[in-house]
């Protein structure tokens, strides 16, 4: 039996079970394809410890610290190649992109001031821009730059143009003259998926005149002007002007729990602002269990309007009004209003490359790329394949308190097919026990129940 377990993906739910993992004696290799830490909260995405219980944009570049100071090898820009084997006895072969950058390096930002390359910060809903060397946000693990080969001027190979960032960088951090990729192998008992999540993008919101005005923004956009650390330090304000609104439409395409929880945040902390009228078009009053009506009478209790109906058409009138077409469900005819400021939501989706993830596991997934959970014993964590379990939003969307019950039950499950530390010599369970040891403790099946479904009651009590 292997003594690891691969996590893919360093969201809320990747991390939690690579800690979880640790916290056991089980080794972890952690995989995350992007240059830091953190997945969707790192980047405050409807980020609100009031209503998840849970401040992402806070805690999780804390985990990742904490992580990295644990039994977990941490491997940005990286992505899972294949899986051979079986579960207890995987090797995991990982496409490793390069970084450019150094551990060496400090921070010091004099690459970031002198390259010339821009392109839009998608850790910032792409309002802001970064240059080709840079570090998504502040706070991120691994601290070090990293650099966008596909921005920066030295792509394709061995073509130099530009040698602005190393020029300045007193700590000889840059290098260029590295493989563009490396291929690592990894022997591992399980694997844990926790690719999480992605936002579609905003292009199928022209229909309701996204792009042709400042202030009709996605909810995305609007997230970071919430958060103290983005460019108008916390305050909602128009693109257009700066201004403060006064009357904000948010259109909710669907009442999923995850949508809902948004907007429960993102109305209360407008309305905290004294914004003074937010109306939430919504288009049903379809609820899904007591932590949906718990963010819906939070959506309710900070005073914003609820109106069941749908959007027809959004219409800049001048620089400073928006002409809003409505159909609300219980009229017979349309509504027109002027708002100063429209939020559209979108549909979130499976994570980037989810698809070609699960061709590679050879785990079943709904045709998007979100994994069918709770196929076999494991589980809402089984995935269709023994030795691999799925955690968070990789098999649909969930809050953060759902997510992180998840992730340790999968954590649970997938040391089954680990040689905790701590095993007897042939790394064998007493009869009537699991391979599973917690605490340097045999448990049963049984006890294993016990113990998932205490964490379960625990954590599906918030919000
Ligand atoms: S790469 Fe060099 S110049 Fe850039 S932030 Fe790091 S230490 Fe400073
Ligand atoms: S080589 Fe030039 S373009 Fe590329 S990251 Fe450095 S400064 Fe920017």
């Amino acid at each position: 039996m292997m003594d690891s377990v691969l996590v893919i993906g360093s969201g809320v739910a990747g991390l939690r079970a690579a800690l979880d993992l640790a916290k056991n004696g089980v080794s972890v290799v952690l995989i995350e394809r992007e240059p830091v830490l953190g997945g969707a909260m790192a980047s405050r995405l409807c980020d609100s410890e009031e209503t998840f219980g849970f401040a992402g944009s806070v805690e999780v570049p804390k985990v990742a610290h904490a992580a990295a100071k644990k039994n977990i090898e941490i491997l940005t820009l990286a992505e899972l190649a294949e899986l051979k084997g079986t579960a207890g006895a995987f090797t995991a072969m990982i496409r490793q992109r390069a970084r450019f950058v150094t551990d060496a390096c400090t921070q010091c930002r004099h690459c970031h001031t002198v390259c010339p390359q821009t392109a839009p910060n998608q850790f910032q809903a792409g309002i802001t821009l970064r240059k080709a060397v840079y570090t998504p946000f502040r706070g991120a693990y691994p601290a070090a730059y990293a650099i966008d080969i596909e921005t920066c001027l030295n792509d394709p190979p061995n073509y130099l143009p530009c040698q602005r960032c190393v020029e300045v960088c007193d700590d000889k951090a840059i290098h260029f003259d590295v493989p563009r990729e490396t291929v690592i192998a990894r022997q591992v008992g399980a694997v844990v998926l926790a690719t999480g999540f992605a936002v579609e993008g905003a292009g199928e919101l022209d229909a309701y005149g996204y792009g042709a005005h400042p202030d009709i923004m996605t909810y995305l956009e609007l997230e970071q002007l919430i958060a103290p650390t983005g460019p108008s330090g916390g305050f909602v304000e128009k693109l257009s002007n700066q201004a403060s609104p006064e009357n904000v439409l948010y259109i909710l395409h669907d009442t999923g729990r995850f949508a809902v929880a948004c907007a429960a945040a993102q109305c209360e902390k407008m309305l905290e602002q004294e914004i003074k009228n937010v109306v939430v078009l919504h288009p049903s009053t379809t609820r899904e269990g007591d932590a949906f009506v718990a963010y819906w009478h939070k959506v309710t209790r900070c005073n914003a309007t609820l109106v069941q109906g749908a959007i027809e058409r959004v219409t800049p009138i001048d620089d400073d009004t928006l002409r809003v077409r409505y159909k609300e469900a219980s009229q017979p005819l349309s509504t027109t209003e002027n708002y100063d400021l429209v939020v559209l939501t979108t549909r979130a989706q499976a994570a980037p490359g989810a698809v070609e993830l699960a061709n590679v596991l050879n785990v079943e997934h709904n045709g998007s790329g979100f994994v069918k959970a709770g196929q076999a014993i494991g589980g809402v964590n089984a995935t269709s394949q023994p030795g691999i379990y799925v955690a968070g939003c990789a098999s649909g969307l969930k809050d953060v308190p759902e997510t992180i019950a998840e992730s340790k039950s999968a954590a649970v499950y997938s040391m089954r097919h680990v040689a905790a530390r701590g095993a007897s010599a042939d790394g064998d369970a007493p009869a009537g026990h699991t391979g599973v040891m917690v605490d340097g403790k045999w448990l049963t099946d049984e006890q294993i129940r016990q113990r998932i479904e205490a964490v379960l009651l625990h954590l599906m009590e918030a919000p």
